[in-house]
């Protein structure tokens, strides 16, 4: 059906060349580039399919970027490199003429902010261009986006209130680790608080709003509000809503590190100078914390991300819960990677097998909300990770 190039073999990078080359039908040949070519030829090793080949990439750099894309040829470019990649590899999707997807939006690399403003600033380029791209289409972002829009279609006349909570339930054994990228993961969550309500964006201190939720197969568990990029666009595709939070789990040990971390000025993104040469604290810390990819050996339990949501249907009050549990050992035996790479790569395949049938394709950027959700909902339960719905029960986040 087509050609597919990923770009990023960290642990979603993994997964998703795991996901595509298990798919001959759809993905005839696959390319997996990225700044370190060792690491892709691990994985193409691990995987073992002669329509799968590997390359090296400054994805910084646009001509390098161009020149793989057209001596490829591919359809659509999986981005799973960092977000500090986004615009550079959309740019050269436009000037190589093929389309894009990615799992989280673009970062400046000097300033933690999430925001989708640099990349919707893309949208006549790739319309003109007739070209689409996907953007966030990991589990959150990504299925939380999907899951608002199966609610919207299916189960709601009208959504009020959206609550994301994303759970993970897992051990790995070590004291301190980050289930992704460990620079991006610590950007995200040691940022100010920010939901919406009546409105508006409410700004908290970080973790400042907390409170146990009851996890499907896992128990309670404090859950904190913290701000997810998906809000962004879901409460502008989504007019209706009168508040919408994301509520992501945190044990207290990885709290006290993370306070510690940012008392020492470990998580600063302000380069300093050592010893004559320039350093990021965050990016020196990254190189001596586990390796998300790593993780994954020893990793107990399951990940819970679903969406609870209220709003009317035919003139009544209902309450509904879409979620998807994920098992790190079962993630492990699949890929040999843990569950949150597996349920951002898992989505990122969905996604650019949707485009590669035509179901998904559309000249333009968009979020994944804007598309059909029903076949990708379909595939979520076929390729991995099943989803379960309760209706009209106690969502406990009034
Ligand atoms: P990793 O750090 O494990 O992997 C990132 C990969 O990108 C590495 O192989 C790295 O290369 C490569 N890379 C970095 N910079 C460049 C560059 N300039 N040129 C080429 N390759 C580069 O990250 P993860 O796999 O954990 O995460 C990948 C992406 O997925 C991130 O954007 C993350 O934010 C996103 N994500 C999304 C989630 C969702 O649910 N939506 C959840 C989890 C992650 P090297 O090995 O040389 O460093």
């Amino acid at each position: 059906m087509g050609k597919v190039l990923i770009i990023g073999a960290g642990g979603v990078g993994t997964v998703v060349a795991h996901k595509v080359a298990e798919l001959p039908e759809v993905f005839t040949e696959i390319l997996l580039a990225s700044r370190t070519k060792s690491k892709c030829d691990a994985i193409a090793a691990r995987i073992g399919v002669d329509h799968l080949s590997t390359a090296q990439v400054n994805a910084d750099n646009v001509p390098e970027l161009v020149t793989l894309i057209r001596s490829f040829g591919p359809d659509i470019v999986i981005n799973v490199a960092l977000p500090y990649q986004d615009l550079t590899i959309m740019d050269a999707c436009l000037e190589a003429g093929v389309s894009y997807l990615d799992t989280a939006n673009y970062e400046p690399l000097d300033e933690a902010k999430f925001e989708y403003k640099w990349q919707w600033a893309y949208r006549k380029r790739f319309e003109d261009a007739g070209l689409t791209a996907i953007l966030g289409c990991g589990f959150d972002p990504g299925v939380s986006g999907i899951y608002t829009a199966y609610a919207a279609k299916h189960h709601f006349d009208e959504i009020h209130y959206l609550d994301i909570v994303d759970c993970n339930a897992g051990n790995h054994g070590k004291a301190f680790a980050t289930n992704f990228n460990p620079e991006i993961n610590i950007r995200e969550v040691t940022q100010k608080g920010k939901y919406w309500e009546n409105g508006q964006w409410i700004y908290t201190e970080p973790h400042e709003i907390h409170r146990p939720l009851t996890y499907p197969r896992i128990g309670e568990k404090e859950s904190y509000v913290i701000y997810h990029e998906e809000l962004e666009s879901l409460v502008l595709n989504y007019p209706t809503l009168k508040r919408a939070r994301f509520w992501m789990t945190f044990g207290q040990e990885y709290l006290t590190h993370l306070r510690v971390i940012q008392n020492i000025g470990m998580a600063g993104i302000v380069p300093i100078n050592y010893e004559g040469k320039e350093i990021v604290p965050i990016q020196f810390l990254k190189a001596v914390l586990p390796k998300p990819e790593e993780l994954g050996e020893n990793y107990t339990g399951e990940t819970s991300i679903g969406c609870r949501i209220k709003g009317i249907k035919d003139g009544v009050e209902k309450t509904y819960y879409v979620y998807n549990n994920c098992s790190h050992e079962a993630a492990f035996a699949e890929t040999g990677t843990q569950a949150i790479s597996f349920t951002t790569g898992v989505p990122a395949m969905i996604g650019a097998k949707m485009f590669l049938e035509g179901k998904w394709k559309k000249p333009g950027v968009y979020n994944v909300e804007e598309f059909d959700p029903d076949p990708f909902m379909v595939d979520l339960n076929i390729y991995g990770l099943p989803w379960y719905e309760l209706t009209n029960i106690d969502l406990e986040v009034d």
